[in-house]
Parts: structure tokens; sequence; C-alpha cells
């Protein structure tokens, strides 16, 4: 999406004085498109050009900040319409919806459910992103009460609510940096004006695309950028099509829908939910406002955007190494996985629900499966015996015994030759694996 070099020279002054370095304009333009000079070397570069320069060289989807610090949620950002193109950069930042007209006790017990909702895949922690507080009161006064409330969970907030209630409350909160939602055609000046005020990133809600993308431009204008969209359609099909119309034209470089979109789930129904959630998710939302607060629901649907925003060229990996699982003694058994996250993690957890504590040697298949990496020649009875030995696993344990997976079976005999251990042939599948042990080493 770079600017090529004669983009560039149409731009610069063209006088070939030298005074850059390069000794001709187009040599300088060459460079900067190479990402080896600065605009700033050229002396006579007009402001005009320095804008188009600047503007054509900004990221497709403007990145979006929410919430402040550490737990800060970044959305946009993103160069593909398709993952296995590059890669998705920002997961969708997933922020749970509560209403103000709780009761205190209410809102204190589901912010004591939200913290709870923590998880823990493939060797990695993911939790909810944020909180989006809306306004069912009516009241000013009790929205900044919750919120206030909210703000102890440390995680960015959505303010969801009329402007009069949020010209009242957000200063108050502005520190903590949440979303405005929502400027509208009716009240965008003034919306504008507050986000501004305040520093606060802000969501702008048209009604269909044409109107979101006039809007964005109107607030653009007025000199706010920080800016998510929201067409206000909750209908599934047309949602997703106005998300997918957004992240089209932005990749084209139509600037007033050059960024991240948010948006809603609707259905009652806590399946029907996690359905829209997904798609929504999956097409292109930066950010997704739910109503799902159980384990049973989100913990698929964070799996699901973790799967998703894991870039396709670089699986996750666990370092290769051997790995103890439980207290291990001298009479521990040893298993062969690969450093594949999935794969590795799924045997762990198996390992350590067969309850005899054991050792595993993570052979490094560069993150590929062990079908994968065996058909790929990474994962050898000679990369195993490399590992027996370079780890002394000899001298770890009493009796020479090694579990491989069943998929590979054939490597057994090398390895045996090649090790001098003994090879035992475990499950293909890690789910088999307590009660293989349970027999074998029990
Ligand atoms: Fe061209 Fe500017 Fe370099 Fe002179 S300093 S050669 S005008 S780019």
């Amino acid at each position: 999406m770079g600017l090529s070099g004669l983009d560039i020279y149409k731009q610069l002054p063209k006088k070939n004085c030298g005074e850059c370095g390069p000794p001709t304009c187009l040599a300088f333009a060459m460079s900067l498109a190479a990402g080896k000079a600065a605009l700033d070397a050229c002396p006579y570069v007009s402001d005009e050009a320095r804008e188009n320069l600047a503007s054509a060289a900004a990221p497709p989807i403007r990145l979006l900040k929410v919430g402040a610090g550490e737990t800060a949620v970044e959305m946009g950002d993103e160069t593909v319409i398709f993952r296995h193109e590059k890669t998705f950069v920002n997961p969708t930042g997933i922020f749970i919806e509560v209403g103000d007209d709780l009761s205190d006790e209410d809102v204190k017990a589901k912010l004591e459910q939200i913290k709870g909702l923590v998880f823990e895949r493939v060797g990695m922690e993911y939790a909810i992103d944020g909180l989006a507080l809306r306004n069912v009161s009516g009241d000013a006064k009790r929205f900044l009460e919750v919120a206030k409330a909210a703000q102890a969970l440390g995680k960015p907030l959505v303010l969801i609510a009329e402007q009069a209630v949020l010209s009242e409350a957000a200063p108050a909160l502005a520190d903590d940096k949440p979303l405005l939602y929502a400027a509208t055609a009716e009240n965008f000046e003034a919306m504008t004006e507050l986000a501004q005020k305040c520093d606060c990133p802000l969501a702008v809600r048209g009604e269909g695309l044409d109107q979101t993308a006039e809007l964005a431009k109107k607030i653009a204008g007025l000199g706010h950028k920080d800016l998510i969209l929201d067409t206000g359609n909750r209908d599934l099909p047309q949602a997703i099509s106005d998300l997918t119309q957004i992240r089209r034209h932005a990749l084209k470089k139509f600037r007033p829908l050059g960024y991240p979109a948010m948006a809603f789930t609707t259905a009652d129904d806590p399946e029907e939910e996690m359905v829209e959630a997904t798609a929504l998710i999956a097409k292109y939302a930066g950010l997704l406002v739910v109503k799902a607060d159980q384990v049973s629901q989100l913990l698929p649907l964070l799996s699901w955007r973790q799967n998703l925003y894991t870039d396709p060229q670089k699986p996750i990996q666990v370092k290769a190494g051997v790995y103890e699982v439980g207290e291990v003694t001298p009479e521990s058994p040893v298993y062969v996985t690969t450093n594949f996250s999935l794969t590795y993690y799924s045997v762990e957890g198996e390992v350590q629900a067969s309850k005899i504590p054991s050792y595993i040697i993570a052979v490094d298949t560069e993150g590929t499966s062990v079908l994968t990496a065996w058909a790929a020649g990474k994962l050898t009875s000679e990369a195993v015996a490399e590992m027996l030995e370079k780890e002394g696993m000899g001298d770890k344990v009493n009796e020479k015994r090694i579990v491989l997976p069943g998929h590979v079976a054939v490597l057994s005999g090398k390895l045996k030759e090649l090790s001098g251990w003994d090879v035992m042939v475990g499950p293909r599948e890690a789910s088999g694996i307590p009660s293989f042990a349970k027999s074998k080493f029990a």
C-alpha cells in the first residue's frame, strides 16, 4: 500500500538541486519510497505536497485506541480483507454491555463476574476487553456513579448515552479515555467538541453506510480523527455487508471510511447471540458489544477470536525442550510431541488428566503438528534421539522408555536403534493418553 517512487516524485519541487543528498528529485523520491530517506531532507517541499504525501502514506484503516495504560485496546490498522493474504493485526475488542439501571448490588456482582472472565488457552491468557456502559436510567448522575464503579475494573469503557448525559459524565472519566458513543447527524458538532475537549475516541453512528461516511468526513473536517464507525444496522446480514463495505473501501483508501468499525449483537437467545458474534468478529468488527457474560459463551468466542488473529505464517509455538508435568520422579514416563502450541497443550492437558507425573519432550518442528511435522521431515527419529541426548534424559529416569505419538509409529525402529531407549507407541490422539497411561504406568 506504500507510495511508488513516481507517485512521490510527482509531488516534489523538481529543482534537482541535490540539497537532500541524492543528486536529483527522482533519486530522492526512490529513496523515500524505499524508506531510506525522510521527506524533511528536502527544504523545498510545499505544505500541500507534505500533506498529500503524509495522508497517502497513512495506513488505510486508522489505528484507534480505547482506554488508557496497559489495558487499552487497539483496533484498526488492518491491511487485508482475508486473513490468509497476510494476517489480521488487532483482535476485535470484546466489550460486555451493562445497564446503569442495575442496583448497586447487581452492578457489583456483574463487575465481579466480568473480572473472573479470564481464560488460558495454548499458553496464552486472554480476557474480556472492557465494559460498554449504557445509560438506561436516563440519569447522568447514576450513569457517572456506575461508570466510576466500573473504572475500578481497570478495563476500558464504552459510554453509551445521549449527548446531554455524556456531556455531564464524560469529563469526569476522560483520563481513562473511554469511547464516547455516539456522534449522530443531529449532534455531531457538540459530540465532536466534547470528544476533543476530553481527548477521547468517538463513535460515529450514521443511518446506513453513506450517511456514516458523510458524518465521519464532517467530523474529521472538524479536526477529530480518533473515530470508529457504526452504520446503525443491526440486522445481521446487513451489518456484515456494511462492515465488509467499510473494510473494502478503506483498503482502497476511501478516507471517509478509513476507520475501524464497531458492531452490536442483538439476539436474546445465548446461542444465537454467539452465532452473531462469531460472524461479526470474522467480518470485520474492530469492537464488538455483547450481552453475553457466561463462560460457556465467552470461552469459545475468545478462542475463535484467538484463532482468527493468529498469524497464519507464524503458528503459536511453545519453546522446544523438556517439560515436567506434576512432581516427576525417576519413574516418570517420557512422552514426545511437537512444539506447536495446540498440539503441545492438548498433550499436556491429557498427561495432567492421567494423574501420572511425566516428562514431555517438545521437539522443535517450527510450530507444526505431529503429522505435518513428520511429513515435512521435522519430526524425525534423529531429532528425538538428539533431544534425549541433549537434555540428558537418560540421567533423569531409571527406565529408558519413551512414548511416541501413535501417528508416527513408523519412527519407532530407528529411534530405538539411535537412542537405545525402549520406544512405546502411544495413542494417535492426545485424548487417548489417560487410558494409555493407566494401562502402562499406573
Ligand atoms: Fe529535489 Fe528537494 Fe532534493 Fe532539491 S532537495 S533535489 S528539490 S528533492
